[in-house]
């Protein structure tokens, strides 16, 4: 619990620059490459290692472990914030605080979360005066791309639609993967390492730090909570009642108006924004493919960060670091409440809920709120010079900031459901599709001895359609069909995913033939898929050991 005599200390530290903690700690205070370049370069992979090296001292809360290796076999860093320093998940959870994972970089050219991280760390480890490291535990990723942070271009290369640094690292990881497309189908190894500390640490709070793509809007930083409709209650008060308080304070305590993520439908000239029908403000994708959308279906608190592109770089590390920092703050305030909130949904899945639909494809809502949104006035340079980074070629920046009340799309409606059911049989020749069900923190097991025939349901395939367009190495699948229910012996060789488990909604979304970002989607199961058979995962639909 965090006592009101904490919060006040939370508060006064807020902002404090750190630089009157080294008497403390003993040595001079550690700069992040940002702050010694004053924001003109972004730290190396070796930049970071020395960095969080040099911020130890025998008594300064922190603990470095390794989330896992990258492609390439660089080591991931993971640290671990807290007082009283813990170094296990058990010693975390015996403080009955809540655990808040922050990950920056995952995007290796969008490089301010991981200069903000880094300078967060610094002060609150370093920190002389109580601050949130007494009321959470951190945890800490300041480098998650490791790889394409080492691939250094041009911002003009690598980042376009960025106002500097002017070399920055690549988007995806070494095997071109992008990370946070990777959350399903979890091919790279920075991601089995991402979704196994998930599961280790069992976070209450998950933020990932991101720099927008281009629209020309009036924020220092945009947010969103998962966007799936299956992150339910979890979801639902991120979007209506911490964001909206975080974006209060953002404003009103560190000067940052930040607002929802998304982007503009039309351009930016006066002649598009005379028509008002036109504008609107939409946020991007519900599918949990995307880092935040995935943790929400974890029944957890998830938080996507994006800092303005088009800021330069200093202010892009300030709102980022102020948006985090007030993050832990009100994440310590509210953690009666979030642990309420997790506590509701662990003992209803996990004792096994058969009847309440969960959304598996969803849609952008086509019932938009009305919301003023703040843009930026651009101009016609009458020539293709190139006025700023990041700035599109012909165009110019005005300063002219305008307010329009526009169409504002942030929620997705589901359009299909499904029950949990109570478990689903699988065979144990699909060994792909049950190791990643299992890197999931899905648990696979074999069918009681007892338990030798069972009421079920099964798919039969009516059609497949592949996506035409490749798609980080795929070419994504759909099924249409239907389910028909039968009681049947069970074939020898089935695994069994219960649906009485922690992760039965992610099992739901992964094992679905109709999901909109399952094991189909990815092409898992595509040998075993033709027009009139039978998909090779089905669901048990009565209570497992009754006799039919
Ligand atoms: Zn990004």
């Amino acid at each position: 619990m965090v006592g009101a005599a904490l919060i006040a200390a939370v508060g006064c530290t807020h902002g404090a620059s750190a630089r009157n903690t080294s008497d403390l700690v003993g040595g001079a205070l550690p700069r992040t490459r940002a702050e010694r370049t004053s924001y003109t370069e972004t730290s190396t992979y070796a930049d970071v290692i020395a960095f969080i090296d040099s911020l130890k001292r025998d008594h300064v809360p922190f603990v470095r472990q390794e989330l896992g290796k990258t492609t390439e076999g660089r080591v991931l860093p993971l640290l671990i914030l807290s007082r009283p320093r813990v170094s296990t998940p058990a010693e975390a959870r015996a403080l009955h605080r809540p655990i808040v994972y922050v990950q920056a970089n995952i995007h290796a050219g969008e490089v301010e979360g991981k200069e903000a991280l880094l300078a967060l760390v610094r002060d609150l480890a370093w920190g002389p005066k109580n601050n949130v490291l007494d009321s959470i535990v951190l945890i800490a990723i300041p480098i998650y791309n490791a790889d394409g942070n080492e691939v250094f271009k041009p911002q003009s290369v690598n980042r376009t639609e960025q106002n500097g640094p002017e070399s920055v690292g690549q988007r995806p990881n070494a095997k071109m993967l992008d990370l946070n497309r990777d959350y399903m189908k979890a091919e790279a190894p920075e991601t089995r390492a991402s979704l196994a500390a998930f599961e280790k640490w069992n976070p209450d709070v998950f933020v990932d730090l991101h720099t927008t793509d281009g629209s020309f809007h009036g924020y220092a930083l945009t947010y969103a909570p998962s966007l799936n409709p299956a992150a339910r209650e979890a979801g639902a008060y991120t979007m209506d009642s911490l964001l909206p308080e975080l974006r209060r304070r953002m404003q009103a305590r560190d000067g940052f108006a930040v607002f929802d993520y998304g982007n503009f439908d039309a351009g930016y000239e006066e002649r598009d924004i005379t028509d008002s029908v036109k504008q609107g403000w939409y946020s991007y994708d519900h599918r949990p493919r995307f880092g935040t959308n995935y943790f929400g279906l974890r029944q957890r608190i998830s938080i996507l960060s994006e800092a303005y592109s088009h800021d330069p770089l200093e202010r892009r590390v300030k709102s980022t670091y102020a948006f985090v920092h007030e993050l832990l703050s009100l994440v310590a305030e509210r953690g009666a409440r979030i642990r309420d909130i997790e506590s509701r949904a662990d003992s209803q899945f996990a004792r096994g809920d058969y009847t309440t639909p969960i959304p598996i494809r969803s849609q952008l809502t086509t019932a938009p709120e009305k919301v003023p949104v703040v843009f930026e006035v651009m101009a016609h340079t009458g020539d293709s010079s190139l006025t700023q980074p990041g700035v599109p070629r012909g165009y110019r920046r005005t300063g002219t900031m305008r307010t329009q009340t526009m169409p504002v799309y942030l929620r997705f409606d589901p359009v299909l459901t499904r029950t949990i059911p109570h478990a689903w049989l699988i065979s144990a020749g699909d060994t792909a599709a049950i190791a990643l069900v299992r890197a999931h923190g899905i648990q696979v097991e074999r069918p009681s001895a007892g338990m030798t025939s069972a009421r079920i349901s099964r798919f039969v395939i009516d059609s497949l359609r592949t996506e035409p367009r490749e798609f980080q190495g795929h070419h994504e699948m759909h099924l249409t069909g239907s389910w028909h229910d039968t009681t049947s012996q069970l074939p020898g060789g089935m695994l069994m995913v219960r649906g009485d488990q922690l992760q039965a909604v992610a099992a739901l979304y992964l094992l679905d033939p109709e999901s909109d970002d399952g094991l189909v989607t990815w092409n898992v199961f595509d040998s075993e898929l033709a027009a009139g058979k039978t998909f090779p995962v089905w669901r048990v639909v009565a209570a497992l050991n009754a006799s039919p």
